[in-house]
C-alpha cells in the first residue's frame, strides 16, 4: 500500500491514455488518493517523488469503470438449464435457484466479482442487487462490508422487485418485497452508507429492477427519495422487444414515454442496455442526459440486440460500459467488454466510426458520467489515484505497432498492476491480500449448493 504522505512517479509507460488532451507520456505522479501531476515527454517530474514505479513495457489508462451488474449471478455462470434462452426464458430457468440466496451467498459473490473484476483493470463498480428473501434482508450491508474489506470504490445500487407471477409479473413471490420494505430499506441504506462527497469509496443508488417488475408508485417513490438524498437512480430498459409489447400491454405506452410519466426522464439517471429505441426516442433521453449503460456480451449472448452507442452519445446522452450480471456475459472481465464493444460498434456502425479510443473512453469517463463522478475516469492533477498498467508481454500482443491499440484489439484480460484510492490492489497480476484459490473454492461450494438446493442439475460434475 502506498502511504498517503508518499509521491510515487508511475515512470515511463509504454504508451497512457489519459481520456483527455494532456501529455503524460512520461507517466504521473500520484499522491494520497489523487493524481497530483502528469509527467510529459522527456522530463522528470516538477512534484519532489518518493518512490518510484517503473511502467516500462507497460500501458497505462485510469481505471475502469462497471455501470452494471449482478455480483451474485456469478453463482449460476453457463448454468445448463438456462443455456440458450433469451432473456424471459432465462430469467424463468434461473429464478427457482436465485430464490434460495442467502448472506452467504452474496458475500462470497461479491468478493469472488470484486477479485475478477480488478484483474480485469476495474477499479469502480456498481452493482444491482434487487433480490431479497426471507433469509436475505442485508444484501447491500454484506456488500458494503465486502468492498470496504478489498478496497475497491463502488456505487451499491438498492434494487427492487414487488411484482409476482401471481400479480402479472415474473419472479416468483419469495423474491419479491412489500413496497413499504423497499422504500424504508432505501432510506436507511442512503442514511447509512452513501457518501455524497468527491473522491467517495462508497455510494449509494436506487435502481427498481425493471419498470414491469414494480408499480409505477415505487418507480415515483424510489425518485422522491433518490432526490431528496441527492442519490442516483437505475434501472433496466430497452433490453428487449418483448418490453415494448409488455409495457403496452401493462401501461399503454411505451417504455421511454413510461419513463416520463413516472418522473425518470432526468439527468440522476442511467439505464442498463438502452438498445430498442426509436430515433426520437434516443433524441429524448439525450435531451434529458438519461445515461445509457452498454452491455454488448450480454446484449449478444441473450441475442437482446445492439445498443444504438453513436446515436446516443451524438443525442448528448452519457454512454457508459457494463459487464452485466455473470449469468449472461458470463465473465466479469471489464478490459474484454471494452473490446466487444469495438466490435459489435464496428458491425453496427463501420470501421471508421468507432476506435479503441472511442471505446476505452466508454470504460472511463463514459461510466464515470453514469455514476456522475467527475474526478473519475481520467488522468490529470486532481482526478482519484485509480489506474490500471498492463503488460504487453504475452504472445498476443506480439509483433504490435501501436501499444494503446494492441492493448484492446489483441485482447488484453489481465492487468499486471492496479491502484485505487493511492493503494495498490494488484501488484505483479496477483490480488495483494486476498487469498483467490480460497475464494474460489468457497464460491464453487456454494455454487454447489444453491443448485442442489434447487433440485437443478445447474452444475455439472467437474
Ligand atoms: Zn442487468
Amino acid at each position: 500500500m502506498t502511504n498517503s504522505a508518499m509521491a510515487t512517479w508511475i515512470k515511463q509507460p509504454a504508451a497512457v491514455f489519459t481520456g483527455n488532451d494532456a501529455d503524460s507520456s512520461d507517466g504521473i505522479v500520484v499522491r494520497g488518493n489523487r493524481i497530483v501531476e502528469l509527467v510529459g515527454g522527456g522530463r522528470a517530474p516538477e512534484t519532489p517523488v518518493d518512490n518510484v514505479f517503473d511502467a516500462s513495457g507497460r500501458v497505462l489508462l485510469p481505471g475502469l469503470i462497471n455501470g452494471h451488474h449482478h455480483f451474485y449471478q456469478s453463482l449460476t455462470r453457463a448454468c445448463p438449464p438456462a443455456l440458450n434462452k433469451p432473456l424471459l426464458g432465462w430469467l424463468q430457468s434461473l429464478y427457482p435457484i436465485w430464490a434460495n440466496l442467502d448472506e452467504a451467498a452474496v458475500a462470497v459473490s461479491t468478493r469472488l466479482v470484486m477479485a475478477e473484476l480488478m484483474l480485469s483493470g476495474c477499479t469502480t463498480t456498481s452493482d444491482h442487487h434487487y433480490l431479497f428473501n426471507a433469509a436475505l434482508d442485508q444484501a447491500i450491508d454484506i456488500q458494503a462490508e465486502a468492498a470496504a474489506e478489498l478496497g475497491m470504490r463502488a456505487v451499491l445500487t438498492r434494487g427492487s422487485m414487488t411484482v409476482s407471477v401471481e400479480d402479472g409479473g415474473w419472479p416468483p413471490r419469495s423474491i419479491t418485497e412489500p413496497e413499504t420494505t423497499v422504500l424504508d430499506e432505501s432510506e436507511r441504506l442512503i442514511r447509512r452508507y452513501h457518501d455524497g462527497a468527491p473522491h467517495a469509496m462508497l455510494q449509494i443508488a436506487l435502481a427498481p429492477c425493471a419498470p414491469l417488475l414494480v408499480t409505477p408508485d415505487l418507480m415515483r417513490e424510489s425518485a422522491r427519495i433518490a432526490r431528496a438524498h441527492g442519490v442516483r437512480l437505475h434501472t433496466h430498459l430497452g433490453e428487449t422487444l418483448d418490453e415494448d409489447e409488455l409495457c403496452m400491454s401493462s401501461f399503454g405506452m411505451r417504455p421511454v414515454d413510461y419513463l416520463a410519466d413516472v418522473g425518470w426522464l432526468a439527468d440522476d439517471v442511467w439505464l442498463a442496455h438502452g438498445i430498442h429505441f426509436t430515433h426520437p426516442e434516443i433524441e429524448r433521453l439525450g435531451s434529458a442526459g438519461v445515461g445509457v449503460c452498454h452491455c454488448p456480451s450480454s446484449n449478444m449472448l441473450l441475442a437482446s440486440g445492439i445498443c444504438p452507442v453513436n446515436d446516443l452519445v451524438s443525442a448528448g446522452a452519457p454512454v457508459g460500459l457494463g459487464v452485466d450480471g455473470s449469468a449472461s456475459n458470463d465473465s466479469s472481465n471489464l478490459m474484454q467488454e471494452v473490446r466487444q464493444a469495438l466490435l459489435v460498434g464496428r458491425l453496427r456502425y463501420g470501421a471508421d466510426s468507432v476506435s479503441h479510443e472511442s471505446v476505452l473512453r466508454l470504460a472511463t469517463r463514459g461510466t464515470a458520467d453514469l455514476l456522475a463522478r467527475p474526478e473519475l475516469g481520467e488522468l490529470r492533477p486532481g482526478a482519484a489515484a485509480d489506474v490500471a498498467l498492463f503488460g504487453l508481454d504475452e504472445a498476443r500482443f506480439s509483433g504490435h505497432g501501436d501499444p494503446l491499440a494492441a492493448l484492446v484489439r489483441c485482447g488484453a484480460s489481465r492487468v499486471s498492476d492496479l491502484m485505487i484510492a493511492g493503494a495498490w490492489r494488484v501488484k505483479g497480476g496477483e490480488l495483494v491480500d486476498v487469498d483467490l484459490d480460497a475464494l474460489i473454492r468457497e464460491h464453487g461450494r456454494i455454487a454447489d449448493t444453491l443448485a442442489e438446493q434447487a433440485g437443478s442439475p445447474a452444475r455439472r460434475s467437474r
